[in-house]
């Protein structure tokens, strides 16, 4: 009776300890990564834990009190450029990126700035980066945070002060290549990837030293100068697929500008790769060819940087069909038994589960609109090709075209609805063969004819939609329609939602089982970033990236700001007023010109630049691009996907002219 409240004490004692080891958790070291459900409240890693599901164990705010959801806090990051990046959150600070590359530690309880660390990238990149100054964000390890420079640069900061720990510089900086993608971490190494293969250049992913940024191991993802020994064996088996010799040349493709995942269990390192460089199959290797490994998932040992195993989703790609978008890993339970998958919806419209150990193909459906092929063969793994869809002897229409039936906008997967919510798109290209090839240093070099023309039966409205796709039955749930593509990543929750932003600037929280939408707040700017949930002190936050941006828009309008909301919040404030942008420029046009000019803009101009898509916005071109029609009309932007229009002669292009100047004078006059 005695000993009773004395075991009692101790209880209490040993309670007390443990509480206050719960209030100072370990560091984020290789034991801590692999095990997120000690960390529920913290978003650790870019896809949140190695599975990179998106999925958070959260559920304080649920299809229940979701209408609840108001503005716990801004930071204006001063931007007008895109915001692409996933926010992480560790132990109550949020590390995130912008525009520029340029890194900020955030108070995740009030949005208080703790410090900013700019890479200071030489302005000229904004012509080098194919698709805007983007991140996609950074990566967290023991003391430090990871980010990779749109330079090339991979720098790790310190986690306290924002301080540069060291700096490797990962690409040749005299050729056109950047980064984007967020570093990984696997085994004590931080890996990353680059982009540039629409300038030219062969793809390679790279493993760093955290500690030291010393060069662990470099992959090639496609085969160098065939004269010369090559790096590594997979390669050697990779040489037979290509032919000619224009694919060396130009560099091949095959970069890895995005999707890079870790299985801590298998110790194995799953790589997207991208397209071919130049584009075309013909011109890249005439003789034909696999041309391995483009637009596939490399299976790579981290240790040493040695191919495990690959699987192609697109052999010998012509379509810009980058295999490199976001994977993630899954166990599910498949025909009876629980199979350990890897899935993935590159930008070809196939949606792929594969088994991650073997690389064995389980399935291959499409999630959107595909003309280019007519399934994919099980038994070989192989697409079956739509005659005529590679364009070899006539210019043809294919759907997705190059922005993909879904692109670099993280998907999420809820183990609770087993639905993968993707945000899908409708797009398509008209796709042609060049008169002549040469290579241009610096430019795009594609090897394609004029594009983009309207094809008959073709006139597809280019619109999004969050697709929840059941892997197991291989088959769409629900859908939610937008009038425009390009929307935000997803983030899915345990308490039964998905989250999402848009194009046109809605924040949307839908019922994770049915779609119905639950909340939604407008932001007055184009989201295109995933959002993130984490939890502080008992209370559950999300946060999103709000800022227009990414493939095709340059210096589209945006106003910058990480949104991080709560239930009983506030209502979103309205946005700081925009500068104004254009003013009213000299118009000698008569209305009768300007009438007819309107009558131009409709027929040539109005599907791709009428201000409802990612395309600039004619009414805020400059005085030069204004004076230079005729050029522009004439061809000199094909390679940018501008096609020529040669039908429109100097009158008419006078007249269109004419027409585009008094829009922007209106436009002057709404924004004073
Ligand atoms: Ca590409």
């Amino acid at each position: 009776m005695f000993r009773v409240p004395v075991a009692g004490l101790i209880l209490v004692a040993s309670w007390m300890v443990l509480g206050a080891a719960q209030q100072r958790p370990g560091p984020i070291d290789d034991a801590a990564l692999r095990a997120p459900e000690a960390r529920a409240g913290d978003w650790l890693s870019y896809g949140r834990d190695y599975y990179e599901q998106r999925f958070s164990p959260l559920d304080q705010i649920s299809d229940r009190n979701v209408a609840q959801l108001g503005l716990a806090w801004q930071m204006d990051t001063a931007t007008d450029r895109g915001l692409e990046a996933t926010p992480l959150v560790v132990d109550g600070v949020m590390y995130t990126t912008g525009s520029w590359s340029v890194t900020y530690a955030v108070d995740a309880r009030t949005g208080q700035q703790l410090w900013k660390y700019d890479p200071e990238v030489h302005r000229k990149y904004d012509n080098l980066a194919c698709c805007d100054v983007v991140n996609r964000g950074a990566a967290f390890y023991k003391d430090k945070v990871y980010v990779g420079v749109l330079d090339g640069r991979l720098v790790a900061l310190d986690a306290k002060t924002g301080r540069p720990a060291w700096s490797a510089v990962t690409v040749d900086q005299t050729q056109p290549l950047t980064i984007t993608g967020a570093p990984r971490i696997a085994r004590g190494k931080v890996i990353i990837g680059n982009g540039g293969a629409e300038y030219g250049a062969r793809g390679y992913v790279s493993a760093y030293d955290a500690e030291t940024g010393q060069l662990a191991w470099r992959f090639y993802t496609v085969p160098g100068d065939p004269s010369k020994p090559q790096e590594n064996r997979a390669l050697d088996k990779a040489l037979p697929t290509w032919t000619g010799d224009t694919w060396w040349k130009v560099g091949g493709g095959g970069t890895v500008w995005d999707s890079i995942v870790y299985d801590p269990e298998l110790n194995l390192l799953y790589v997207g790769t991208g397209n071919g460089s130049p584009w075309n199959r013909h011109v890249r290797s005439p003789g034909g060819g696999d041309n391995l490994y483009l637009c596939s998932i490399l299976a790579i040992n981290p240790d040493n940087g040695d191919l495990v195993w690959h699987y192609q989703t697109t052999p010998a790609d012509t379509w810009d069909y980058t295999s490199v978008q976001p994977m993630m890993l899954a166990d599910l339970a498949w025909q009876g038994r629980t199979r350990k998958v890897i899935m993935q919806a590159p930008k070809n419209g196939f949606f792929y589960v594969l088994d991650r150990e073997t690389g064995e193909l389980l399935a291959a459906d499409p999630y959107v609109e595909v003309n280019w092929a007519t399934h994919v063969d099980l038994k070989t793994g192989r697409p079956v090709e739509v005659p005529g869809a590679a364009y070899k002897d006539k210019g043809t229409y294919i759907r997705p075209g190059p922005l993909g039936g879904h692109n670099w906008q993280a998907m999420s997967y809820s183990p609770t609805t087993g639905l993968v919510y993707i945000p899908a798109q409708d797009n398509g290209r008209y796709y042609e063969q060049p008169k002549s090839f040469s290579f241009r240093p610096g430019e795009y070099n594609l090897a394609l004819a004029a594009a983009g023309r309207a094809v008959e039966g073709y006139d597809i409205p280019s619109k999004g939609r969050l697709l929840a796709w059941d892997p197991v039955a291989r088959k769409p749930r629900w859908t939610a329609e937008y009038g425009n593509y390009w929307n935000g990543g997803t983030l899915a929750t345990a308490g039964n939602l998905v989250f999402q932003g848009t194009a046109a600037g809605d924040f949307i929280a839908y019922n994770a089982t049915t779609g119905e939408k639950l909340w939604s707040a407008y932001v007055g700017t184009g989201i295109v970033a995933p959002p993130i949930t984490y939890e502080i002190d008992g209370q559950q936050y999300v946060s999103v990236m709000a800022g227009w941006g990414g493939a095709f828009p340059k210096k589209f309008r945006s106003v910058g700001r990480l949104l991080t909301y709560a239930i009983g919040g506030n209502a979103t404030p309205p946005l700081p007023k925009l500068p104004r942008r254009v003013t009213a420029l000299p118009n000698a046009a008569s209305a009768a010109d300007i009438a007819a000019g309107g009558k131009i803009y409709s027929t040539y101009c109005a599907r791709c630049h009428g201000g409802a898509t990612v395309l600039p916005d004619l009414r805020r071109s400059t005085p030069a691009v204004l004076n230079g029609l005729e050029r522009i009309l004439d061809g000199s932007m094909v390679e940018r996907g501008m096609p020529r229009f040669a039908e429109l002669d100097k009158p008419a292009v006078a007249q269109l002219r004419g027409y585009l100047l008094d829009e922007r004078r209106k436009l002057a006059a709404s924004e004073r």
